[in-house]
């Protein structure tokens, strides 16, 4: 019998990370899930036992945008484990504004969670991807591909995820690792309510764009209300990339993210994503 392999993701504590350890344990795998405060585990661990797959996840603290945890994580995984199959970017953060109305702060702390954690994560773990022929699979979003209104921050840093992970792609395939980006649409998710946003306050400080940010507002409310993925559905991918034979590069979790995407890698004049973008502000 052949031992289980080991995937490490990043970012368990709730969403879509959470769902993406449960499918993997689920698909017989060692899940090393990651969180930057593990007093949160207790909603994975319930979810673990309640699936009888606690056995297979292990909680251990990793944040990604301090990298003495993601060396000192790696380290134990491949002293307990002796291995690591692949690795899962998860844990991101979003924002909301534009240039004007959030500083410099803003972007830098936005690339990096969703960039340089990615990128201290992934170079940190490709010695290990090496060794086993892994693959990384990164959770990038619709907005890492087609901009979105009042997403600046978040979109520059997301596309920049995609630029990495496109450019490494060809390059880890040399050494048999697998690259994988996962694109999701709206998910039901904590990621709304992470961004902490008082909208009574940023209507009240966004001066001239404050029209489009309040039907920006009504508009994402009602997307997702309407089309919202359940974390479940948004992680399935992620265990198929996981376990399939020759995972895709680019991959999207529901049809209105693939509607987005084809929209967005047809659209050679930029019109369509802006007709789109647009229509969210009126
Ligand atoms: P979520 O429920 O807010 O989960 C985000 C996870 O990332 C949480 O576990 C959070 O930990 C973790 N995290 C944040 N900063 C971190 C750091 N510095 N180090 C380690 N972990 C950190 O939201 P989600 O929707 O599942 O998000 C997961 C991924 O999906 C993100 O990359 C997000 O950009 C992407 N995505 C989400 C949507 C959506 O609509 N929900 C759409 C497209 C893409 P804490 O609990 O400690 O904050």
């Amino acid at each position: 019998m052949t031992s289980p392999k080991t995937v490490l993701i990043t970012g368990t504590s709730s969403g879509i990370g959470l769902a993406a350890a449960l499918g993997a344990a689920r698909a017989g795998w060692n899940v090393v899930a990651t969180m930057r405060d593990t007093g949160k585990a207790d909603a994975l661990r319930a979810a673990a036992a309640e699936q009888g797959v606690d056995g297979r996840v292990q909680v251990k603290r990793l944040d990604v945008v301090e990298p003495e945890t993601i060396t000192a994580c790696l380290d134990e995984v491949v002293a307990e484990h002796g291995r690591l199959d692949a690795l899962v970017n998860n844990a991101g953060a979003g924002s909301v504004g534009t240039v004007e109305l959030v500083g410099l702060d803003d972007f830098r702390a936005a690339m990096e969670v969703n960039f340089f954690g990615v990128v201290a994560t992934t170079r940190a773990a490709m010695p290990h991807l090496r060794a086993s022929r892994g693959r990384v699979i990164t959770v990038t979003s619709v907005g890492g591909v087609a901009g979105q209104p009042f997403n600046e921050p978040y979109c520059a840093a997301k596309f920049a995820v995609e630029g990495f992970m496109e450019s490494l792609a060809p390059v880890a395939a040399t050494v048999g690792v697998d690259v994988t980006v996962v694109e999701p649409g709206a998910v039901a998710t904590e990621f709304v309510t992470s961004m902490g946003i008082d909208r009574g306050a940023a209507l009240a400080g966004a001066g001239p764009y404050a029209p489009a940010l309040r039907t920006y507002f009504e508009r994402i409310d009602g997307v997702f209300a309407t089309a919202a993925q359940s974390p479940a559905e948004a992680a399935a991918p992620i265990t198929e990339a996981l376990t399939c034979d020759r995972p895709a590069f680019r991959v999207q979790t529901s049809a209105r993210a693939r509607d987005i995407v084809g929209a967005k890698l047809a659209d050679l004049d930029g019109s369509a994503v802006q007709a789109a973008a647009g229509g969210l502000l009126r």
